[in-house]
């Protein structure tokens, strides 16, 4: 297998070709953004941490039966995975109200949300992700109805495998954004997981240990990543 050329750049990844069509590579790059883009700031070790996380958890998704994009890891900072059609949409699965849901239904941050609340979001940076429902995914044809129901499906399986994986290291998984694509007619999980895409709280203190802590400017923003692999028991070094 050999790296060909850039098909890419995203905020926090760079997407490379391969010289086998089914393949590509995911460069983790040390990039963070947030508000859409208009906070941006270089973090040193986050590519290598959020590789090695993401390998981690889609392994053990994997493991539990999910179906997944990724392959094998390919040095620090790379990751070898099928190629998707991306579908463009953005799954969200909520434990405990923070975020967005709380700006826009006006709930305490913290709030445990039983059942899981389940929400589409549009992937488009320009209209600010806006949320969407399955009327929308129908009529713009985003998605099929099956994929649909495929999607909601495997990401409320993907809450029950991580909930209680984190859960185990002493975490709360307070929410988390998954992107699904096409491979060869079959929906496989995409992209990636990690601190970056979800929020992670300590179970006794509640600190932030996720994307928040750049957002918010709290400031130790990859150490906390590091923290997080630490009690998983992923190998950073
Ligand atoms: P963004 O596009 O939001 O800035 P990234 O910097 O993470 O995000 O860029 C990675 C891009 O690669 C995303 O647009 C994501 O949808 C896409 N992607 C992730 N996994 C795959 C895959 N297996 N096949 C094709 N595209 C993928
Ligand atoms: N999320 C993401 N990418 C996005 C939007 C959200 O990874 O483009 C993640 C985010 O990190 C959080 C969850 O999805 O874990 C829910 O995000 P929310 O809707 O609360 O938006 P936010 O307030 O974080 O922008």
């Amino acid at each position: 297998m050999e790296k060909r050329e850039q098909l890419y750049t995203g905020k926090a990844k760079t997407v490379y070709a391969t010289d086998e069509p089914d393949h590509l590579i995911l460069h983790f790059r040390n990039d963070t953004s947030a508000f859409d883009g208009e906070k941006v700031a270089q973090l040193d070790r986050k590519g290598r941490v959020n590789n090695r996380f993401n390998a981690f958890i889609m392994e053990r998704l994997a493991e539990a039966g999910i179906p997944t994009h990724f392959e094998r890891l390919l040095g620090d900072e790379e990751a070898l995975v099928k190629r998707l059609e991306m579908l463009p949409v953005e799954c969200v699965v909520r434990n405990y109200a923070a975020g967005s849901l709380c700006r826009r239904l006006g709930v305490e941050e913290g709030l445990a949300l039983e059942p899981p609340v389940f929400e589409f979001f549009l992937k488009n940076d320009a209209l600010h992700d806006p949320m969407i429902n399955e009327s929308h995914i129908r009529t713009f044809r985003w998605a099929t109805d099956d994929e649909v129901v495929e999607m909601k499906d495997l990401s409320l399986r993907i809450n029950g495998i991580l909930t209680r994986l984190f859960a185990d290291a002493g975490l709360l998984l307070v929410d988390f954004k998954l992107e699904f694509g096409r491979f060869h007619g079959r929906l496989l999980l995409g992209d990636e997981f990690s601190p970056d895409g979800c929020r992670l709280w300590d179970a006794e203190t509640r600190t932030r240990l996720d994307k928040d802590r750049f957002r918010q400017g709290l400031g130790g923003v990859v150490e906390a990543y590091e923290e997080v692999a630490r009690r998983l028991g992923i190998p950073l070094d």
